[in-house]
């Protein structure tokens, strides 16, 4: 079985908790996009973790992690976010954490980058997350970025580092006006950070053909949502990867195989981190209440997030493009506080009444087009079966279901692992 686990929206719609809970079935979880700019929040019984680069799967003894050939490693975070998960009593071991020989290494120089380039930009900015992840997506592209296999031979690296270098100056020095990048430094960070992590790189292709041949199954988790896609999302308030359930087998090193299911994480209501048109926000009392009650403030970053109600137009297409199987939609015991569940169910674009998602200066031109369901006004946090949910919310899922045109299979009413209904 090869399932992947996406985002339908605009990211943190729950996928670290799901993939907790989901992993157990799969003897492999894998990482295939990109770097440590994701946070997935896993609450169960050994305590609260946030991952930014390893999978969520890190978490169980028995499954394997795998960081594909599709993301970036800033090694100074993932060698902190090692250290952070040990201290913890989380015990990593080349056993069941294998890095792709062909993941990019993402540079103190990218990180650099992206924070003189949101420096510039003022009151302009994107709303990155300064982690480095476009620049070096872009160097990627640009052919000139070191991959985690050359760590095996660091001593031979230097001549060519120093000609990326000499480039990188270019723009740091000469364009930003900043103090330049030294190899020499450069060399010390991949010694220090990079290092105690050679006997984890591996052919991770080769590992995972086997692993899939010999019939275990393999679950792909995704960072993001569609929406910050950065072919089919909010373009250029998107990331610089490809977030979508069909990059899964190749970002994965896999492009051989096919999925056979893509379970699409979508939130009972919408939040969004950053800049960048998001028709279906609420301000004021009405979108406190809700960013308090979700508690939606970013795990990577700790920003407030901005919030609305479910967004039909948005998450229809989001699951379109992540070609769901089904639905798992997260957080419902939220909206337990409401009397009656905005919902954007339409958009207006230049007055007429859109159900496509739109693109470009019509999205940024969209209106919400407001409607409100009849609230459940209970605690439904305990409820594990879906004959113990109050009929508003049954309505609900079923009026999300048909909008969205995808059976919902789980319903998350907590944070915990076991905060779950199986609706099917
Ligand atoms: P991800 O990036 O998609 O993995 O999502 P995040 O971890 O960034 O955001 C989801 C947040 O919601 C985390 O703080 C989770 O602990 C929390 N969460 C997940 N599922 C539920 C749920 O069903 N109910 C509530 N109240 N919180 C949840
Ligand atoms: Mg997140």
């Amino acid at each position: 079985m090869l399932t992947a686990i996406v985002g339908t929206n605009w990211g943190d719609e729950g996928k670290g908790r799901m993939v907790d809970l989901l992993s157990e079935k799969y003897a492999v979880v894998v990482r295939y996009q990109g770097g440590n700019n994701a946070g997935h929040t896993v609450v169960n019984e050994r305590g609260k973790f946030i991952m930014n680069l390893l999978p969520s799967g890190i978490l169980r003894d028995d499954t394997v992690n795998v960081l594909g050939p599709g993301i970036v490693i800033d090694l100074e975070h993932l060698f902190n976010e090692v250290a952070r998960l040990r201290d913890s009593g989380i015990a990593i071991t080349p056993d069941h954490l294998k890095i792709s020989d062909r993941a990019t290494i993402c540079m103190p120089y990218h990180k650099l980058l992206d924070g003189l380039e949101e420096d510039r930009l003022g009151d302009k900015k994107f709303g990155s997350t300064r982690r480095g992840i476009s620049p070096v997506y872009a160097d990627k592209y640009m052919k000139k970025t070191l991959r985690m296999g050359d760590l095996r031979h660091l001593d031979e690296l230097y001549p060519r580092l120093d000609g990326i270098v000499e480039w990188k100056n270019l723009t740091v020095e000469r364009g930003y006006g900043h103090e330049p990048i030294r190899t020499a430094d450069m060399m010390a960070w991949l010694k220090k950070f990079g290092l105690p992590f050679v006997d984890y790189v591996c052919d991770t292709t080769e590992y995972l053909s086997g692993a899939i041949d010999g019939g275990k199954s393999v679950l792909f988790e995704a960072q993001l949502g569609a929406l910050r896609d950065i072919d089919f999302g909010i373009y250029p308030y998107t990331s610089a990867s490809t977030t979508l359930a069909a990059y899964a087998p190749i970002g994965a090193g896999v492009p051989q195989y096919r999925l056979d299911e893509s379970i699409g994480i979508m939130k009972a209501y919408s939040s969004c981190v950053g800049e960048g048109p998001f028709t279906c926000e609420l301000f004021g009392p009405e979108g406190d209440a809700l960013r308090e009650a979700g508690g939606e403030y970013g795990a990577a970053t700790g920003r407030p997030r901005r919030v609305g109600g479910f967004d039909v137009v948005a998450s229809r297409y989001g699951a379109k493009m992540q070609g769901c199987t089904y639905v798992a939609l997260t957080k419902l015991d939220v909206l337990s506080y409401l009397e009656q569940i905005p919902v954007c169910a339409h958009y207006e674009v230049d007055g007429k009444v859109v159900d496509c998602f739109p693109v470009g200066g019509a999205l940024d031109r969209a209106k919400p087009v407001y409607e409100y369901l009849p609230g459940f006004r209970c605690d439904i946090s305990k409820c594990r079966r879906p004959e113990e949910l109050p009929r508003a919310a049954l309505e609900y899922i079923r009026y999300l279901e048909k909008q969205v045109g995808c059976p919902v299979k789980y319903v998350s009413v907590g944070a915990q692992r076991e905060d779950i209904i199986e609706m099917f």
